[in-house]
């Protein structure tokens, strides 16, 4: 499989110089088969989905866009993603049941209607279905994906373990492990549900937003730190990992510093940059 990142910034769009390698779009993860073929299988949609639309290469998006949850930069590029806002956009939107039961419309419309925005969900051009998934595995445009709940914070969350039969990725762009306790170094706890979506594969893209330093102040907005994702990637068997969904206000420079500081060989640390392209 191909894997675009289209987004790799947490929170909020981080603009500007000192954003520029590793990019200030929010998070997005495009994925196509593998040759030359188009992305299909989106993972969430923030500010970083309207870099989808040029993968496109002019042709209308034909496939499904998984949501881990509804956070704002999780969300806020679906109504500018012109690849799908098109009378010949066929999209299917996936995020998790709602504990109230609410359907993936009126969830969505809670963010994403007047008079927050001009325009409802049902308001993009094309045709769009929208649903709700409970954890399980589903397939999804010829992949096979694990939902799994993890911890965050306001709002139930999912990761993702995407896999073509042949390479496999897992996403867990917002985690928060120290909700169920500290676990061995105080970065929170190694629990099954992340380390089964993690198990062997060969790239795990991670919540980095924490330095270990900041857990204790921080760690209550509900992320993890990267060294936490560093230690999931090795306990779990995963080939790489990519340390993802940066801090809005994490400079190039201390992204640098951060790479240096984890690099190592098993497994293999990268820090995310927007625009980069995997081939798995
Ligand atoms: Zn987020
Ligand atoms: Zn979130």
């Amino acid at each position: 499989m191909r894997v675009h990142l289209c987004g790799v910034r947490g929170s909020t769009p981080a603009p500007g110089p000192d954003y520029l390698r590793y990019g200030g779009q929010t998070s997005c993860v495009a994925i196509a088969h593998d040759g030359p073929g188009r992305p299909v299988l989106v993972l969430d949609a923030g500010t970083g989905l309207r870099r989808v639309t040029p993968l496109l290469r002019g042709s209308p998006f034909a496939g499904t866009i998984l949501l881990t949850h509804l956070h704002w930069d999780h969300v806020h590029g679906l109504p500018f993603f012109t690849g799908g806002d098109r009378d010949d956009a066929r999209v299917t939107l996936l995020l998790p049941a709602q504990p109230d039961r609410a359907s993936a419309v009126e969830v969505l419309a809670r963010g994403m209607s007047p008079p927050h925005f001009p325009i409802t969900p049902e308001g993009l051009r094309g045709h769009w279905r929208f649903g709700t998934i409970e954890p399980g595995q589903l397939k999804a445009e010829g992949f096979t994906v694990e939902a799994r709940e993890i911890p965050h914070k306001g709002g139930r969350t999912f990761g993702y373990r995407v896999s073509d039969g042949r390479s496999s990725l897992a996403y867990l762009p917002d985690h928060c492990p120290t909700e169920l306790g500290p676990g061995p170094e105080g970065w929170g706890v190694y629990h099954p549900a992340a380390l089964d979506l993690a198990a062997d594969v060969d790239v795990l893209i991670h919540d980095a937003f924490l330095l270990p330093e900041e857990v204790p102040a921080l760690a209550a907005f509900g992320h993890a730190a990267a060294d936490y994702a560093v230690q999931l990637g090795r306990l779990a068997g995963a080939r790489r990992v990519l340390l993802a969904h940066h801090k809005p206000d994490r400079t190039d420079a201390e992204l640098d510093r951060l790479g240096r500081r984890l690099a190592r060989t098993v497994p293999e640390v990268v820090v995310a940059a927007e625009g980069e392209i995997l081939e798995l």
